[in-house]
């Protein structure tokens, strides 16, 4: 099937066409792990999921890379304040070490949660040191690099003719709006290597290399590990929509020098999510994890449910009405194919099954429409030609592409519903019934209260009574 996605670097709508045929190399940008991801985090991570399961369902094979930044990343995004791994420590009372295992432990919990299939490989900046210094010695070669005494290895913007394209931007349009520094940087839009550790403190994380002791800057870890595990040319890199000016652009700078243009095929760029209508934020202390959904009862479907009903080029506001209305949405979709599992009689019929799996497919495949695959999802369940065992095998087929994990949630549901009461349920029941026969409203309320808080719903049937755990 005819896949397209839109590419930033062109600004255009393209036909994907791999490296090799039938196989992806794909590098999407991680989290900086110093605190709890949030739900914003999170959209960006099940976009990139999305986006692989989309690859995998038209027959690729996908070497996905993606980076836990545990170094370098000022909080700035610049080269300037503190270290975000140092700051977490201090917040946390802990090393940047242990901060850093306790907060990948977090979000690999939380990408389970969402059903988030592990990348190829998930790879740390500390783990990959020796590559960054590499990338940066051969830099230094040919002549892109510039020492700013005491402070750090810096790039030199204006020796990349091709500086800020990613953004639409040139180089004469950056400096023209630029600020006058007095940090030592040539241009405004140099960025660091190596940032040498501070003479007066002794930093946790910092090694040496040819240039002093000291850490690489934030963008060497991306150029230097997608090389390593993807080689010099691939097909996919995405991130966050604020990744393309300055992270992305940099990775640019310091990759295509060495690896020839273009060193990425097609660049893909994420929307937000917003909470009241800015970007929710890590720095803004008031965000939402997978965790705490879990917490107050939801199931993380919902939300995942929620950012497919969006597109990944436009923003999504999250509210807890927005939630509850997705969960409502999602439950619904089960209860159907719970439906479907009591009753999934006669053969599979393999004409419709394609047909409908074209259908499925393709909103996916033109540039990741999840939520008009939601709409045929819809029309499927609504249609009268298909029968059950056919729509039960597509959903199959949905929960691959989609990861929404309907059949997980239908065979639960239905477990609930298969569930005997225990005896003393059944009794209250029973009163229960008697009461409403005999027009005792009150009592009847009462016990279905009491039944409530037992753990069980009780409902009228037409020989009496049904008993069904609550989830
Ligand atoms: P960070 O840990 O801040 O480096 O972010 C990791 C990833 O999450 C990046 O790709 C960010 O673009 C993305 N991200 C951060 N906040 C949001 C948000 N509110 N909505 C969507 N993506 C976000
Ligand atoms: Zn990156």
């Amino acid at each position: 099937m005819q896949i397209r996605l839109y590419n930033t670097m062109t600004r255009k709508l393209e036909e994907f066409k791999p490296i090799t045929p039938n196989h992806v190399g794909y590098y999407n940008c991680g989290p900086t792990v110093y605190w709890d991801q949030h739900l914003g985090n999170m959209r960006a991570f099940l976009n990139a999921d999305i986006l692989k399961r989309m690859l995998l369902a038209n027959g690729y094979t996908v070497n996905h890379v993606m980076n836990y930044t545990d170094v370098g990343h000022l909080t700035s995004d610049e080269d300037t304040g503190e270290d975000k791994m140092e700051k977490g420590a201090a917040r946390e009372n802990m090393s940047v070490w242990e901060v850093a295992a306790k907060y990948i432990k977090n979000c690999e919990r939380d990408m389970a949660s969402l059903n988030i299939l592990p990348p190829t490989h998930a790879v740390r900046a500390t783990d990959h040191i020796k590559e960054q210094i590499e990338l940066l010695q051969k830099l230094e070669k040919m002549g892109f690099t510039y020492e700013i005494p005491g402070d750090g290895i810096y790039y030199d913007t204006s020796k990349f003719p091709d500086y800020g394209a990613l953004g639409g931007q040139n180089l004469s349009e950056l400096r023209g709006g630029a600020r006058i520094e007095n940090n030592g940087k040539r241009n405004i839009t140099d960025f660091a290597l190596w940032k040498f550790s501070p003479k007066d403190a002794k930093r946790q994380m910092e090694w040496d290399s040819p240039w002093g002791v000291g850490f690489p800057g934030w963008h060497l870890e991306c150029s230097a590990m997608s090389m390593k595990y993807l080689g010099d040319h691939f097909d996919i890199h995405s991130g966050g929509q604020e990744h393309i000016k300055v992270h992305h652009t940099n990775e640019i700078a310091q990759s295509e020098p060495i690896v020839g243009k273009p060193w990425v095929h097609y660049w893909v760029h994420w929307e937000w999510l917003l909470l009241k209508g800015g970007k929710m934020a890590k720095s803004s202390g008031s965000f939402w994890t997978v965790q705490g959904l879990i917490d107050k009862g939801y199931d993380p479907m919902a939300y995942r449910y929620l950012v497919s009903l969006g597109h990944y080029r436009q923003p999504i506001s999250f509210s807890m009405e927005s939630l509850d209305a997705a969960a409502a949405g999602y439950k619904n979709i089960v209860r159907k194919v719970a439906d479907l599992m009591n009753d999934k009689s006669g053969d599979i019929d393999q004409d419709l099954y394609q047909q409908w799996h074209d259908k499925i497919l393709a909103p996916v495949s033109d540039n990741l429409k999840t939520a008009e695959t939601l709409v045929v999802i819809q029309d499927l369940l609504k249609d009268k030609i298909v029968n059950n065992a056919t729509k039960f095998a597509l959903f199959g087929f949905i929960d691959e592409l989609l990861g929404l994990q309907f059949i997980d949630r239908a065979t639960k549901l239905h477990e609930l519903e298969s569930e005997t009461a225990p005896e003393n349920i059944q009794e209250l029941a029973q009163k229960r019934l008697e009461a409403k026969k005999s027009r005792d409203f009150a009592t009847a309320d009462a016990l279905r209260n009491e039944i409530d808080s037992l753990g069980w719903t009780v409902m009228d049937a037409v020989d009496g009574f049904k008993l069904i755990k609550k989830q």
